[in-house]
């Protein structure tokens, strides 16, 4: 058994999920094939939940009416009528905003924004049906059993593996179409697995059902060794081993989703990330590598950071426990951090701009000296040389470095970039 992702962009219109089929026809065997929402949809949705829970119904009814006529030109193109199954949700989801929002906004979200998923999932499967292509629609929910924290929630994976494990045994259907990035409570509460998440929903499925690969089709090539939105030379890389991929989606690489690797490198299934454009060629493989793969540098680029430097007040020295404030501070108020650099009498880290920095800065500057700067820009050069440190430095101005024996690190003031 193959589970194949489709990522937004690829079923974005109706010849996207045209192109998705031919894909899925040209294999023989078991595949789960997961999707996401279609095109921009978790974006629109998102409109939706703000103006619900703001009461802006003007606004909320205009986001709902944009996202419905997207949908129904899709199915108007692909079927020429109208699909139950979608309108169905569609008045779920009515019934739903016509009530009282409660007051937990991430319980809220994640009531709303599945919709996106469910009804993508509906119009794939019931296309596939149309050519033939026998599938059954899975509720993922069902069997992706996860704790209640909304929009970020925890996956209990041995029950998530009883109960898909227990499904697919008992079934002959050798298509499955089912809903990346959503899950459920014990008691039925749909969650979400956080922005992007349908990667990480493809590597449960692969774990859980020790499948033979887990393939993602994305509209690169593969994974490339800097964003070719960034670095229009980029290009793609055959091979990569999980470690090497970790570490770069830890630095910010978009491509995959940071959570996808484990569950795929503890029952050593590869991970495939494979071009719907043109889907005959080979992509990036990922998988458990002996050999050192003779990499070439590959770049991440993480925009707009803000580079905050801490001092205790008192002179004294960095310690281990103002070490340890510091970092309950951080992890209080969810601020993530890119990259740390101490020295004897200053602390400092590059962080994701965000409106939680602001609340962190104001309890640090109780027992800290705090200075931050903005507009930064933080770009790491896996296996760098000189050359590719040139490229990324030259002309720019270098606010602080970090090297080690396989990265090279930089924040640097925003600025254009244009490479030669
Ligand atoms: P999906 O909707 O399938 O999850 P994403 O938009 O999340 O797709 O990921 C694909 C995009 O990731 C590409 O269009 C590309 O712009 C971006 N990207 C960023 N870094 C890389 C990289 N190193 N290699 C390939 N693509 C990258
Ligand atoms: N649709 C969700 C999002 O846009 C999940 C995903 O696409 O991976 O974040
Ligand atoms: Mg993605």
């Amino acid at each position: 058994m193959r589970v194949f992702k489709f990522g937004g962009a690829s079923v974005k219109d109706a010849a996207g999920v045209k192109n998705l089929a031919q894909i899925v026809s040209r294999y023989k065997e078991q595949i789960i094939v997961v999707v996401s929402a279609m095109g921009k949809t978790t974006n629109a949705m998102e409109a939706i939940v703000e103006a619900y829970m703001t009461r802006d119904l003007a606004r909320l009814n205009a986001c709902v009416d944009e996202v419905k006529i997207y949908h129904k030109q899709i199915v108007a193109e692909l079927f020429g009528e109208n699909l139950q199954r979608v309108d169905g949700l569609w008045e779920q989801l009515d019934a739903k905003l016509k009530s009282e929002p409660s007051l937990n906004y991430d319980f809220e979200y994640d009531q709303l924004v599945p919709f996106g998923e469910l009804v993508s999932t509906s119009i794939v499967s019931a296309y596939l049906n149309k050519i033939e292509l026998q599938n059954e629609w899975l509720d993922i929910r069902k069997y992706i059993r996860t704790d209640d924290v909304f929009r970020s929630a925890n996956v209990v994976w041995d029950l998530t593996g009883q109960l898909l494990g227990s499904k697919i045994a008992a079934n002959k259907n050798r298509l499955f179409v089912t809903q990346g990035f959503i899950g459920s409570t014990e008691t039925n509460l749909t969650t979400t697995l956080g922005r992007e998440g349908s990667d990480f929903t493809g590597a449960i499925i692969a774990h859980v059902l020790d499948a033979k690969s887990l393939e993602i089709w994305k509209d690169v090539p593969g994974v490339l060794n800097a964003d070719p939105r960034w670095y229009p030379k980029a290009k793609k890389i055959d091979e990569l081993s999980y470690w090497e991929a970790i570490e770069l989606t830890y630095y910010g690489a978009q491509v995959i989703h940071p959570k996808t690797l484990k569950p795929l490198q503890n029952k050593q299934i590869p991970l495939l990330v494979n071009s719907f454009i043109e889907p005959e060629k080979k992509g990036t493989v990922i998988q458990s590598s002996e050999q050192n793969i003779d990499l070439q540098p590959i770049f991440v680029l993480k925009r707009n950071q803000v580079l905050i430097s801490m001092s205790p007040k008192d002179f004294s020295f960095i310690i281990e426990e103002s070490l340890s404030d510091i970092f309950q501070v951080f992890s209080k108020h969810r601020v993530k951090l890119n990259m740390m650099q101490t020295s004897a009498l200053n602390f400092s880290v590059c962080v994701d701009a965000s409106k939680r920095i602001a609340s962190a800065i104001e309890e640090l500057q109780k027992q800290f000296d705090v200075r931050y700067n903005e507009y930064m820009e933080l770009v790491t050069i896996r296996h760098y040389n000189q050359t590719a440190i040139d490229e990324i430095i030259d002309g720019k101005e270098v606010v602080d470095s970090q090297v080690s024996r396989k990265t090279a690190r930089y924040v640097l003031k925003a600025s254009d970039w244009q490479f030669k």
